[in-house]
């Protein structure tokens, strides 16, 4: 039997080589916050995603929002006011009055349950 018929070389039948896959990150948003003891907290986010409203500062703890001018869980600087009162200002007192009526009928009526 002859020997040395060994066909040599390329594989039949082998593919090019591919190149790498590569890795595609989603795109991202990125969406800063602040909290009140003025830590800035930058975070990516999904770019389709809605971006939460608060965020633990990551420093401190304390919850940090998207405004750097109003952070969340600084002191209030105007002295509260009840719902109540907000309503007063945009309503004259006749429209208060009957709001009020109405808010003290509903309060009567859920405490005589
Ligand atoms: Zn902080």
């Amino acid at each position: 039997m002859p020997h040395g018929n060994v066909i040599r070389g390329s594989r039949v039948g082998s593919a090019p080589e591919r190149p790498p896959e590569r890795y595609e990150p989603a795109p991202r948003q990125a969406v800063t916050y602040w909290c009140r003891n003025g830590h800035r907290v930058e975070i990516l986010i999904a770019a389709e995603a809605a971006a939460p409203a608060l965020w633990d500062c990551p420093r401190c703890g304390h919850p940090a929002g998207r405004d750097a001018q109003n952070p969340p869980g600084r002191a209030r600087s105007e002295p509260y006011k009840s719902h109540l009162a907000y309503v007063k200002e945009r309503r004259t007192d006749e429209e208060g009055a009957a709001i009020l009526a109405e808010a003290l009928a509903e309060l009567r009526r859920r405490r005589g349950r």
